[in-house]
């Protein structure tokens, strides 16, 4: 397979290592974002029937891989990992053709999926629990881990290498087996990723990839009560809905949701690092990231100084096909993603945001693909629709702050708290953000999507709900606790 060529291939879902077509008999197409209408291939319009084949193969197979000694998990996920690195580019291709990220932004994707899978690959075997003090109450005892059993993972469009790695190599590791659902827009890197787990050596059942609706074949892997646990990343919206269903079952949920990200520029910051964070956050990935910035709250000092230096940096971007290599931003994800942010656009006008560069792309360039410029309102009041909702594209809200107490007052008046920075070269003031700011991700001087695997990733309020993914707590979710106590009978 050449994924720079277009491909008429149907692919099929991944159930016990083989590939099994839908009980529906139906697919759907992956369009190229930067070529309306364009077929990349067709993948499966599974059912709940479907999701309950696979969840038969990985209940079956968890009877031995339960039991797998910790270090042969390692090497095949050692192995699953080398082999994303060797492949990284022809990922790259994909995600990039599926999803619309420029190929570099591809790359940068998959090389940091290579970076956490190697953490949690080797975090499994530091993964100890606690003893009691010698001779307590006249026993022993400590805290032994045990897999959960078959995990849901579903993922969403936007770093569909990356997240999937980040969810499942834990799970892996810790001995549970896998029902993994890709976004629609993303099938083709989710079931070359399976592939990649076969030829790990992954034994049947372990890993299953099935594609389809989140209304269907999402429901159904959330209702089926063999599953113990969901790891979900996608919007607020959905999240609320599974949390609802799982209720019935009691299954546990680690929710990763949305982020309406604030980025802080106090009048002593260091403008160019600033902008470059702005730059950076607001429109990697067209905007497209959980932790872009999407409001940007300037001390009034520096405002129309930094406003200047943000309108002219955007001007210079150079939109188009990500394939290219000279590319600055590639088109959003799909029409949908396309639709809404347009629409977004049109209420912060409405409501009297003052539009300083940017819109969707016009011309040939429109015509040709999901196009939307770098764009930046101005004159953003709190009460804005910009101001408080999730947007998900490359739009930044600007609003000037006389203070750090205004900036922190408006920077939490969220229903979000996902990602946030604060550039200034005060420490105190610093300090003061740390302590104060509503996040789960606080930078200082730092964009607000940068994060490290050793460190939980996960948002607070309506952001986030259950143990974070990365760090200690990235495999914590996925195991149950047993408090085992021993006394001699000597
Ligand atoms: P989405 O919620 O529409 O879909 C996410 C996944 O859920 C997809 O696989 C989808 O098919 C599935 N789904 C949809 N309805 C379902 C249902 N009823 N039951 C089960 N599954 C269902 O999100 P999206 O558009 O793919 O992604 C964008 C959103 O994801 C944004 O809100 C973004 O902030 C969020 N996101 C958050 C993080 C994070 O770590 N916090 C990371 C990336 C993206």
């Amino acid at each position: 397979m050449n994924p720079k060529e277009t491909l008429t291939e149907v692919y099929g879902n991944y159930v016990g290592n083989q590939r099994k077509t839908a009980s529906s008999q139906a697919t759907f197409d992956d369009e190229d974002p930067a070529r309306k209408g364009s077929v990349l291939a067709s993948f499966q319009a599974s059912s709940p029937r479907d999701i309950t084949d696979a969840v038969d193969a990985a209940a079956e197979a968890f009877l031995h891989w339960r039991r797998t000694p910790v270090d042969e998990r390692q090497h095949l996920g050692s192995r699953f990992v080398q082999l994303v690195r060797q492949r990284q580019e022809d990922l790259a291709v994909i995600v990039s053709r599926e999803n619309g990220k420029t190929l570099r932004e591809a790359r940068a994707e998959v090389q940091s999926a290579v970076t956490e899978g190697t953490y949690h690959v080797y975090q499994a075997s530091r993964f100890v629990g606690h003893t009691l003090p010698a001779g307590t109450q006249g026993c022993t005892g400590w805290v032994q881990y045990h897999p959960v059993g078959v995990v849901g993972v579903i993922s969403p469009w936007n770093f569909p290498v990356n997240v999937m790695c980040r969810k499942t190599l834990p799970a892996l590791m810790t001995g549970n087996t896998v029902v993994f659902k890709p976004a629609t827009f993303t099938p083709w890197s989710a079931i070359f990723m399976a592939q990649l787990f076969e030829e790990a050596g992954f034994p049947a059942g372990v890993f299953n990839c099935i594609t389809g609706l989140g209304s269907s074949v999402g429901n159904a892997l959330v209702d089926d009560p063999r599953v113990r646990a969901i790891s979900f990343t996608g919007s607020t919206d959905v999240g609320k809905k599974i949390q609802e269903r799982v209720a019935r079952n009691l299954t546990r949920t680690q929710l990763e949701l949305g982020g309406k990200n604030a980025l802080v520029v106090m009048h002593d910051a260091d403008l160019n690092a600033a902008v470059d964070a702005a730059m950076t956050a607001g429109f990697a990935c067209a905007g497209q990231w959980c932790t872009s910035t999407s409001r940007i709250l300037l001390q009034k000092q520096i405002h129309d100084r930094f406003l200047d230096m943000l309108a002219a940096r955007c001007e210079r971007m150079i939109v188009g096909d990500p394939l290219d290599e000279n590319i600055t931003m590639g088109p959003v994800a799909g029409p949908d993603q396309y639709e809404s942010i347009c629409t977004a656009i049109h209420r912060a006008k409405a409501e009297g945001a003052r539009l300083v560069t940017g819109g969707a792309a016009t011309g040939e360039l429109g015509e040709r693909g999901y196009f939307i410029r770098p764009t930046v309102f101005a004159d953003v009041s709190p009460e804005m629709s910009i101001f408080r909702e999730e947007i998900f594209g490359p739009v930044l809200a600007i609003s000037p702050v006389d203070s750090l107490d205004q900036a922190l007052r408006l920077a939490n008046e969220s229903r979000y708290a996902l990602s946030s920075a604060i550039f200034t070269r005060d420490i105190d003031a610093a300090h003061k953000y740390i302590g104060e700011i509503d996040a789960g991700l606080a930078h200082v001087n730092i964009h607000t999507g940068f994060k490290l695997p050793a460190l939980p990733f996960g948002g607070w309020k309506e952001s986030g709900f259950g143990l974070p993914e990365n760090g200690q707590t990235g495999l914590e979710f996925f195991v149950d606790r047993k408090a085992v106590y021993i006394k001699s009978s000597a």
